[in-house]
């Protein structure tokens, strides 16, 4: 165990948010205990943030620990080359673009006891799907023994990447001047955050929200091309469905839709990216959709009452603010989607406002028809009443739902 020398934190370097090199940028430290040094709000962790403090408020964690990384890098973490989009005024707001890098470049700082972590962690790994042994066995998919293995299993490299706010950034993305939003927030928090009103000098917060999760078929080296072809989903997560295969909403299908799609691209020589986030419930979360699927339950079940049960319950239909998942596309330096697996309006808007071309024959539309005979198909069609784009151009059902589009 390495003793932290307290003399040194004595110097807290400043963030520089925008700026090109991650030295100058600096690193975020967050305050873990009374007196410690910080330049940031929040705490590391994101959602599991508060495990981490309720473990060290039990005294489960030494005090003068300091982690050792140490073959945590995977070859895979240099992949990712440093874009304009991590730099400058309009760069990434809602994470640290160098987070994967942390250990690499402020190891120095780790050791000498700063609460420095890394933010983002890129590995690898193979995806076992039913959908897609479904649509092997129909002869929709064929292994090709590297993107989809000979046993159906999809190659993918993994990112993990928990957010942290530059909070002139992202009040920008909600179209509210800082000040207004940093107190928002703050009391929106139960006055969670007072350095959000006390420390205006500190302008990144680490918010205790889900991590987002990036799954890339293909040759991650190819990223950013513009001579190749990305397909691209964002899928908001549903636990009940796409963990579980629930039956009430369409989650699973169109995000094993887009895996499907994925891998046709990149077995074509492209690039397929499934971006996941924790917004379930169109951000309301798990009670508010349980509760709104009691009252569909409960009446009739028409796509037309659908929102408007979430606003009675919530006051508002969509909690998400999607230009913050944006930022992912724009880190991963992906400037143009040639196969855009999503029938979301304000997805679509969000990526066309941040810079992001949509090629427009690519704007393949989700399936309405898998769901003929399911509660799901209420929620297609709620959908499609706010204009998301699910054209029926599919011509079958196989495996456990898998929808093929036609040729
Ligand atoms: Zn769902």
């Amino acid at each position: 165990m390495i003793t932290p020398d307290t003399r040194q934190l004595e110097i807290i370097p400043s963030v520089n948010w925008g700026e090109e090199s991650p030295f100058k940028r600096g690193p975020l430290i967050s305050i873990n205990r009374k007196d410690a040094p910080r330049n940031v709000i929040g705490n590391y962790g994101g959602q599991y943030g508060l495990y981490r403090a309720g473990a060290d408020a039990a005294g489960r964690i030494p005090s003068n620990f300091i982690p050792d990384y140490t073959d945590a890098l995977s070859p895979m973490t240099f992949a990712i080359r440093q874009n304009e989009n991590w730099q400058g005024v309009n760069c990434i707001a809602s994470f640290d673009p160098f987070g994967h890098l942390v250990p690499k470049h402020f190891s120095g700082l780790i050791a000498g006891g700063y609460n420095i972590r890394p933010t983002i962690a890129i590995t690898s790994g193979r995806l076992n799907l039913p959908e897609i042994h479904g649509a092997v066995a129909a002869g929709l998919l064929k292994p090709d023994g590297d993107i989809l293995t000979d046993n159906n299993r999809i190659n993918v490299t993994k990112i993990a990447i928990e957010p942290g706010w530059h909070l002139p950034g992202i009040a920008k993305y909600y179209g509210r001047d800082e000040k207004a939003f940093r107190e928002g927030i703050y009391y929106g928090t139960g006055e969670s955050y007072a350095a959000l009103v006390t420390a205006s000098d500190l302008n990144v917060f680490l918010p205790a929200h889900g991590e987002t999760t990036v799954y890339v078929i293909g040759d991650i080296n190819k990223l950013g091309d513009p001579d190749v072809e990305h397909a691209a989903r964002t899928h908001d997560k549903c636990g009940s469905s796409d963990t579980h295969r629930a039956n009430i909403c369409s989650c699973a299908p169109a995000l094993m839709w887009g895996y499907e799609q994925a891998v046709l691209t990149a077995q074509s020589g492209g690039v397929g990216i499934i971006v996941y986030t924790e917004a379930e419930g169109r951000g309301h979360g798990v009670v508010p959709k349980n509760l709104v699927y009691n009252a569909r339950l409960a009446g009739e079940d028409r796509p037309e009452d659908y929102f408007p049960a979430t606003v009675r319950m919530t006051g508002i239909e969509d909690l998400r603010e999607q230009m913050i998942m944006t930022d992912v596309y724009r880190w991963l330096g992906v400037n143009k989607i040639d196969v855009w697996l999503s029938g979301s309006p304000h997805k679509t808007n969000a990526m066309k406002a941040a810079g992001i071309q949509i090629a427009a024959d690519a704007d393949r539309p989700v399936p309405p028809d898998r769901m003929e005979n399911d509660t799901g198909q209420t929620e297609w069609a709620a959908k499609m009443l706010r204009e998301y784009r699910y054209a029926p151009r599919l011509q079958s059902t196989t495996g456990s739902g898998l929808v093929v589009p036609a040729a």
